[in-house]
């Protein structure tokens, strides 16, 4: 296999792409957003592991170098895991961030403190010429609120805890959480393992 000089990154929100630009900023690999005219992979996985790897898989047998693809969402151990792979489609398809919040805080209506446990995942696939080469997850811990906190971030962010910092992720800025995020831990193992396989 040719030694890799590119990594494509198989996301389009641009929030992502800047933050995984600035972690990878380091290693000696153009980072580049995937090209716009690739076809939608459908995230028809039961885990994040298989949906990422599925991008990874997929797009890497469109374009050639390394492809990064990630997959995450929020976990609540009073739900069982849920939202888990529907994070983002909660309450239905093209349901907006309200909506999934307001469906979250009813199923969790009078739940004790301690039992509102949750933790977001990312979980990162590298893959290269249709296989995968590694993949790394990274977690975030803490609880769900019973009321929005914030405005900050996106997603469930106000509604996420963050113990460390007594606030949820709508009250802190995008650099405090990016400093704790799941994305981050996930992002972080992937610069250690690219160092060490591009020298
Ligand atoms: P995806 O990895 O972009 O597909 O994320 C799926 C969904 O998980 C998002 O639409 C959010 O609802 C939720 N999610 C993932 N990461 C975060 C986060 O950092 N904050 C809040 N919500 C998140």
């Amino acid at each position: 296999m040719k030694k890799p000089e590119k990594l494509t990154l198989a996301t389009r929100n641009s929030h992502k792409v800047q933050e995984i630009k600035e972690i990878l900023s380091s290693l000696a690999l153009l980072t580049e957003s995937a090209p716009e005219n690739l076809p939608e992979i459908i995230e028809d996985g039961s885990t994040f592991l298989e949906n990422a790897k599925k991008k990874a898989i997929e797009i890497s047998q469109m374009i050639p170098g390394l492809v990064m693809s990630d997959d995450s969402g929020l976990e609540v151990d009073y739900l069982d895991g849920k939202p888990g792979v529907y994070s983002a489609r909660f309450a239905g398809h093209n349901s907006t961030d309200a909506e999934n919040i307001n469906k979250l805080l009813y199923l969790m209506e009078n739940v004790k403190w301690e039992e509102r446990t949750s933790k977001f995942t990312c979980v990162i696939a590298l893959a290269q010429e249709g296989t995968v080469i590694q993949t790394f997850e990274g977690t975030c811990e803490g609880f769900i609120l019973s009321e929005p906190r914030g405005t900050s971030g996106f997603g469930y962010d106000p509604v996420f805890y963050y113990p460390p910092y007594k606030q949820s992720f709508g009250e802190i800025s995008a650099s405090r959480k990016n400093l704790v995020s799941h994305r981050n831990a996930a992002l972080i193992l992937l610069e250690q393992f690219l160092s060490s396989f591009l020298s």
